[in-house]
C-alpha cells in the first residue's frame, strides 16, 4: 500500500507548489535587487551602488590604515566618437569598455559607471604601487583594443586618476572622489592616455 493517504498526498502537493512559488519569488526578488544596483547599459555597478563600498573602504582605511585605491577612468575625446559615428555606436563602445574593465580586475574589485563616459574602480587591500600597475595594464589594454561598432572598429584611449584612501588629505568619501578626480584632471592636462596618482598638496609653511 502507499505510504501516504490520498489526503496527505494532496497536502504534500499543495506544500510543494507553494514552496516552489516562494523560491521563484525569492529568486525574482534577488534578481530585481541586483538590477537596481546595476547600470542598465553596461551592467556594471551604478553610481548609487558604488556608495556603500566607498564608505566601507574609507572606514577601514581611516580606522585600521588598511590600503585601498580608487580609480576614475574617463575616455579621451569620447565626444568625437559620438559625433563621427553616432550615439548608438558610442553606447556600444561603453558596453565593451565596461566588459574590458571587468575582465582586467580581480574578483574583489568593484567596477562601476560613475557618469556618462566615466567609470570607477574600487580596489580593496591595494597599495598605490599595485593600483598603478593595474591602471597601467588597463590603460594599455584600452589603447590596444579594437572596439566593434556597427560598420567597423574604433580605437581610443583613456585617462586614469588614482587616489589612495590613506592619503592624509582624505577624510570623507567626497575627499576621496575629489582626489581621484584631480589626478584625472592632471592626466588630461598632461596630454591624456596616461595614469596619474593624486599627490597631496605640500604642507604650507605657516
Ligand atoms: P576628454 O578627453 O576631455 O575627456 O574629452 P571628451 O570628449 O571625452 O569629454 P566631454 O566631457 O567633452 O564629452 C563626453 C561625451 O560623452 C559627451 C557625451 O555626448 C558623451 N556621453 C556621455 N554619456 C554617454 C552615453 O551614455 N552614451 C553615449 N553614446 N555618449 C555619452
Ligand atoms: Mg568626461
Ligand atoms: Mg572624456
Amino acid at each position: 500500500s502507499l505510504p501516504f493517504t490520498e489526503d496527505e498526498q494532496q497536502l504534500l502537493a499543495t506544500i510543494g507548489t507553494s514552496l516552489s512559488l516562494t523560491l521563484r519569488n525569492a529568486d525574482a526578488h534577488q534578481h530585481l535587487q541586483d538590477m537596481a544596483l546595476r547600470d542598465a547599459l553596461t551592467e556594471v555597478l551604478n553610481r548609487r551602488a558604488l556608495d556603500e563600498p566607498l564608505k566601507r573602504e574609507l572606514k577601514s582605511g581611516l580606522r585600521y590604515g588598511a590600503p585601498a585605491c580608487l580609480l576614475i577612468i574617463d575616455i579621451d575625446y569620447f565626444k568625437t566618437v559620438n559625433d563621427r559615428l553616432g550615439h548608438p555606436a558610442g553606447d556600444m563602445v561603453l558596453k565593451q569598455l565596461a566588459a574590458l574593465m571587468t575582465d582586467t580586475v580581480r574578483d574583489i574589485d568593484m567596477v562601476g559607471r560613475y557618469g556618462g563616459e566615466e567609470f570607477m574602480i574600487i580596489l580593496p587591500h591595494t597599495s598605490i604601487e599595485q593600483a598603478l600597475s593595474l591602471a597601467e595594464r588597463l590603460r594599455t589594454s584600452i589603447e590596444c583594443h579594437a572596439f566593434d561598432v556597427e560598420d567597423g572598429i574604433v580605437r581610443l584611449t583613456a585617462s586614469i586618476g588614482i587616489a589612495d584612501v590613506c592619503d592624509p588629505a582624505i577624510a570623507s568619501v567626497d575627499d576621496w572622489v575629489n582626489a581621484a578626480d584631480m589626478a584625472l584632471y592632471d592626466a588630461k592636462a598632461q596630454g591624456r592616455n596616461r595614469v596619474v596618482v593624486h599627490t597631496p598638496a605640500p604642507f604650507a609653511p605657516a
